[in-house]
């Protein structure tokens, strides 16, 4: 349906505007796209916060944010109020139609565009946190290794959507090393192939008990042709 014609004096915009209403509240109540108040707005000589990127990105920034409990020292998180990815992340939209994470564009701010395969990362463990005192630049490998160092990654069966429990996977790798097949064992214990032959060859659960397998499929084979051997000489 095409939006009505706006019929409404500039004037009447630039007051609400100026009494702080933004332009997406005037354009939902008069009826008409955010554009065309934008456009009205700047054909008056306002300059709205569409036309700087930078004014509307600290617009949307709380600097009153919680203090990290486990780094007290960083002080206030700055957190992003404004749109947020599904991850939890702050969500940027920039002028290109485009969007960005919130706190890469904090980072951008203060240091320049960030080296293509760096992450940037929170000290604080806040994502919706933009304080670029907060924040540094890495690969994805110190990244976890300081998730790791802050135990942020619950790991094995202290992890909340683990299924098994150290003792289970011990028990997997130990039937699978006396010769019991995938798939008795996936039916055992309710796990699908993928997931379990990551487990024999310690890919998940690397720090649990119990023989690791180089490839599945070898030990697989190696188990078929001595099952049929044996078959053979019975
Ligand atoms: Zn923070």
């Amino acid at each position: 349906m095409p939006m009505p014609r706006l019929n409404l004096p500039n004037d009447s915009i630039v007051a609400d505007y100026e009494a702080g209403k933004s332009a997406r509240e005037i354009a939902r109540r008069v009826g008409c796209s955010c554009m065309a108040i934008i456009r009205r707005l700047n054909e008056a000589g306002v300059e709205t916060h569409s036309r700087n990127p930078i004014t509307r990105f600290w617009s949307h920034v709380n600097k009153h944010g919680p203090v990290p409990t486990h780094q007290p020292q960083l002080g206030h998180c700055w957190v992003w109020t404004g749109a947020i990815y599904k991850s939890g992340y702050g969500l940027f939209s920039l002028v290109s139609g485009s969007t960005t994470r919130a706190h890469r564009f904090a980072n951008f701010l203060a240091h320049g565009p960030v080296p293509k395969g760096l992450l940037v990362c929170h000290h604080c463990d806040n994502r919706i946190c933009v304080r670029d005192s907060h924040l540094f630049r890495g690969t994805q490998k110190q990244n976890m290794a300081d998730a790791i160092s802050k135990s942020r990654l619950a790991v094995g069966e202290r992890n909340g959507n683990s299924r098994f429990t150290r003792a289970n996977v011990m028990k997997m790798r130990e039937a699978f090393a006396n010769g019991e097949p995938m798939c008795s064992l996936q039916k055992r214990f309710t796990i699908d192939r993928t997931q379990l032959a990551k487990i024999l060859r310690g890919k998940l659960w690397p720090h649990a008990a119990g023989p690791i397998v180089a490839s599945v499929c070898r030990a697989k084979t190696l188990i078929s042709v001595e099952s049929k051997s044996k078959r053979r000489t019975a």
